[in-house]
């Protein structure tokens, strides 16, 4: 599928987006560099802000993988996969309050729809929900275009069962395994591809010391740091999240979103 011709749909493409969707967005002034050098398309929370107008239509995303956190300066995202998990789903959940940070959820659509529960207290708490496909295929790279729209769509269809009318504002492939096709689908459904920048490597238990370490290193620019809250044991994760966050926050550094709309 050619970059032209899909960003062409999507310029033509306008999705007026759920008013309970609204009052999950911050202002997007961030940007990532894009893929596809064409698409300029105006911030989504800027038109969300705009005073006395008409409910917002959905601005078009761009194709390129967002690893830049949105804003300026110490900017930081923090974003959490393969949950929604009823035992460590809370607990991210908790660390994340008592810090006061804001952060995206990466869920797979199978637990979303075991735990419509848990979709709906992320979502309340106001961070931000990212379709991570239906069963979690690493391999979705070489499947079929038929395939990975199912995979991608039906996943955003189950977050949004459990919270209706909620905005799904990323599409982060699993296991990092984009494809052109999947970052077309994505962007043209409102969701963002999203990759990260600073990998902790929780998943594998590697350890609090060497994920605090890892993530207290020398972070890039306005970094995305992929953490988990499902997949096995996620007790590391809540504890490092737990000494991680405060040390962000007496560096300096503030908690946003990764870059949604801009390239
Ligand atoms: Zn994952």
């Amino acid at each position: 599928m050619s970059s032209t011709s899909t960003a062409g749909t999507r310029r033509r493409r306008t999705r007026v987006r759920a008013a309970a969707a609204a009052a999950l967005a911050l202002v997007a002034v961030g940007g990532a560099p894009a893929l596809a050098a064409t698409d300029r398309p105006a911030a989504r929370d800027e038109a969300a802000a705009a005073p006395g107008g008409a409910a917002p239509a959905a601005a078009p995303v761009p194709l390129g993988i967002s690893r830049l956190a949105q804003g300026a300066g110490r900017a930081i995202a923090i974003t959490i996969d393969d949950g929604p998990d009823p035992r460590w789903t809370p607990r991210v959940l908790k660390v994340l309050e008592q810090n006061k940070v804001k952060a995206t959820f990466c869920m797979i659509g199978t637990s979303a729809r075991a735990h419509p529960e848990l979709v709906r207290e992320v979502a309340a708490a106001g961070h931000r929900l990212c379709d991570h496909s239906v069963d979690h295929d690493v391999t979705m790279d070489h499947k079929s275009v038929a395939y990975q729209r199912r995979q991608i769509l039906d996943a955003k269809a189950m977050i949004e069962n459990a919270v209706p009318g909620v905005a799904v504002d990323y599409y982060r492939a699993p296991g990092g395994a984009f494809t052109p096709d999947s970052r077309a689908i994505a962007a043209a459904n409102g969701m963002r591809p999203l990759g990260w920048s600073v990998d902790p490597k929780d998943w594998s238990r590697p350890g609090l010391p060497a994920i605090v370490s890892t993530v207290e290193g020398a972070l890039p620019v306005r970094p995305t740091v992929l953490f988990h809250d499902g997949g096995g044991d996620r007790s590391e994760t809540v504890a490092a999240l737990g000494q991680y966050l405060p040390w962000l926050t007496a560096h300096g550094y503030t908690f946003t979103f990764p870059a949604r709309t801009a390239p």
